[in-house]
Order: C-alpha cells, then sequence, then structure tokens
C-alpha cells in the first residue's frame, strides 16, 4: 500500500523570523524522514501540491480576508518587514503564495486517495488552519486548510459524510466557527475536538457544551483535558465517545488536523504525551477508516513546536498510516494521575454522553 506526503518548499517561503511557528519545523521533520529513508521506500509517495483555486479559498473564507492577506503580502514586500496580522500571527511577502499551496497540498493529496494512487496521506504543510475562522486569521493559521479540504470533498468529489478528528493541544476553534452550524453544503460533518482545557489554554473555547446548532447541532464533540493529561486520556476519548458515534455516522472520509504539541515537553502547553501518544489514537483512528472509509484518512500538519519530538512523532503516525511497526517508543511514565482519571471518567465523559444523547442513538 502507499501512503502519500505532501511536501514542497514552498511552505518554509512563510517565513516570520523568530516566530515559534518557524519553518524549521518542516526543515527537522524533512531532515527526519531522511534520515530514516523513508522518502526511499516505495511505500511512500511525495506528492507535490498544487495552488487552491480562490473559488476554492472562498467555500469558508469572505473574500475580504483573502484580500487582507495579499494586502499584508504586498506591504511586507515593499517594507521589507514581517508584518503582524494580529497578536501572535505573522505574514512575510510569500505567505499568501505559501497558504495556497498549503491548502492546495490537501487538495491533491485528497484526490491521489480518491483516485487510487495512495491510501491515505500526510499533508507536510504550514502554515497550519485550524484557528482561522471565515472572517479572521489567527493563532498562527491563515487559511483553513482542513475546513476547506472537508468543503472540496463535499463539492467536488461527491463525498456525504465527513469526520474531523482535531488531535492539536489547542482547540480547534477556527474550523469548529466554520462548521457550527454544519457545512453549508449538502454534506455532513462531524468534528471531534480533543486539546487542553480552555480554562488554561489559548484559545480558550472548547468546552463541551459547545456542541453545534442547527444543522450541525450534536456534531461538534469537544474533549477538554486537563494539564497534564497523559496518553490513556485520549484512549478514553476514543473509546466511549469517538468509536460509538462513527459507529452510528458512517464517515466516509477522515481528515485529521494533527498538532503535535500534546508532547510534555513542548513549552506552549502543559500536557503529558509521549511521541508515540498521535500514532496509538491514530491506530484507533485507521479502524473507523477501515470499517467506513475505505481506509480514507488524510492529516494534515497544524501546530508542534518540540520540533524533535515533532519529528519523531509524524514518523511514527507516517508508519501507522502504511502498517509498519517500527513505533520509535519514548519511555516515560505514561499515566494520568488517578485524580485525573477518575474525573475523566466519573465527570467529565458521562456529562459529556449526556450533553449528546439527545443527538446519538449510542447514547
Ligand atoms: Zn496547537
Amino acid at each position: 500500500m502507499t501512503t502519500g506526503i505532501v511536501y514542497d518548499d514552498i511552505y518554509l517561503q512563510h517565513r516570520i523570523g523568530t516566530h515559534v511557528e518557524s519553518h524549521e519545523r518542516l526543515i527537522v521533520i524533512m531532515d527526519f524522514l531522511n534520515e530514516k529513508k523513508v522518502l526511499e521506500d516505495s511505500d511512500f509517495k511525495l506528492i507535490k501540491p498544487r495552488k487552491a483555486t480562490l473559488e476554492q479559498i472562498k467555500y469558508v473564507h469572505r473574500e475580504g480576508l483573502i484580500k487582507e492577506i495579499q494586502s499584508v503580502c504586498e506591504l511586507a514586500e515593499k517594507t521589507g518587514r514581517i508584518q503582524h496580522i494580529d497578536m501572535d500571527t505573522d505574514a512575510s511577502p510569500m505567505t499568501y503564495e505559501a497558504s495556497l499551496y498549503s491548502v492546495g497540498g490537501n487538495l491533491q493529496a485528497a484526490d491521489e486517495i480518491l483516485n487510487g494512487n495512495c491510501k491515505n496521506a500526510f499533508a507536510l504543510v504550514r502554515p497550519p488552519g485550524h484557528h482561522s475562522n471565515s472572517h479572521k486569521f489567527s493563532g498562527f493559521c491563515i487559511f483553513n486548510n482542513i475546513a476547506i479540504t472537508a468543503e472540496y470533498l463535499f463539492r467536488e468529489k461527491n463525498i456525504k459524510r465527513i469526520a474531523i478528528i482535531d488531535w492539536d493541544c489547542h482547540h480547534g476553534n477556527g474550523t469548529q466557527d466554520i462548521f457550527f452550524n454544519g457545512s453549508k453544503s449538502d454534506g455532513e460533518l462531524v468534528m471531534f475536538n480533543s486539546h487542553q482545557d480552555g480554562r488554561t489554554l489559548y484559545p480558550g473555547s472548547g468546552f463541551i457544551g459547545e456542541i453545534g446548532t442547527g444543522k450541525g447541532k450534536g456534531k461538534i464533540i469537544n474533549y477538554p483535558m486537563p494539564p497534564r493529561a497523559a496518553d490513556d486520556v485520549i484512549s478514553l476519548y476514543f473509546d466511549e465517545i469517538i468509536a460509538p458515534i462513527c459507529n452510528e455516522f458512517k464517515p466516509e472520509f477522515i481528515l485529521i488536523s494533527a498538532g503535535f504539541d500534546t508532547h510534555w515537553t513542548d513549552e506552549l502547553t502543559m500536557m503529558g504525551w509521549t511521541y508515540q501518544a498521535p500514532a496509538n489514537y491514530l491506530k484507533k483512528i485507521k479502524t473507523i477508516a477501515k470499517e467506513f472509509a475505505n481506509d480514507r484518512i488524510l492529516i494534515t500538519l497544524e501546530g508542534g513546536y518540540e520540533v524533535d519530538k515533532q519529528a519523531k512523532a509524524v514518523y511514527n503516525c507516517l508508519q501507522v498510516l502504511n502498517d509498519k511497526y517500527d513505533q520509535l517508543i519514548e519511555e516515560k511514565p505514561k499515566k494520568s494521575d488517578k485524580e485525573l482519571l477518575d474525573y475523566m471518567n466519573n465527570k467529565l465523559i458521562p456529562k459529556l454522553k449526556e450533553i449528546l444523547s439527545p443527538y446519538w442513538k449510542c447514547f
């Protein structure tokens, strides 16, 4: 079987100085994949991205936002200075161009999966996207790559049901905003969002009561994790919430917003995951993809700032995508505190099931 890897040097051209969401993140990942000879293995295929069209960007974003990033990049070019879009989101002269390729890399990967050139894929792209919504760029993000990909699959590829799984440490508030009322197309979408509790981390949202409205009601599913939650807490989410809902929803395509800032050493966050945790989670997600989605999984890169750990975590995920078992295992205590597990098992999960029960027969 073939696993696609989207990458192009254009992603390094979104060059924003000493910003933590730096081009170095991708360089370290690609260096590590080369060191492990991943791209020499014929089971992996390098996918070159294309540019998304403006029509496709507008599936999700207002035209004014597209004009804003164009003019900010022109100003960066003219002044020779990095421009601040908001408190923590910056742009350089090539940011707009790189952003079109960041979306387009995901669209190209979706095509390669649908036409059978690869079974699944990982889009190693930047800038990331999950904090941007229809009318605002934020949280290091420009265009919302995963939301546009979902709309592309609905509108151009006749996919009817998509599950988005966002495991970045920060709540995927932009994607949630975009789909809070459901997709504007005919498609149905369910979004599973796990993140460090919003009371302790940017962007301060993603609580269990945020479940969507209208057509989207009951289809936004948030799982806030207390600081220091370890690998076991994400397994609980899958077993207790994601698996039963997906058995009922039967997604035809799974899109994953993969951030690697849940690692216990990441300086932006306070979680307790190892670098094998995302891959173990992905193994579980693959069982859903196998049963309902003809194995179709497309992962897109979001955050992750402890670059060496991130590279190992990405490598582990690629191994799982390709049914290989050369996992890099980190030896450290992997269990959450008993008190934390009790809170998840006895309070948060039962409450979440109760909130979702009007919308899902499984609860
Ligand atoms: Zn993040």
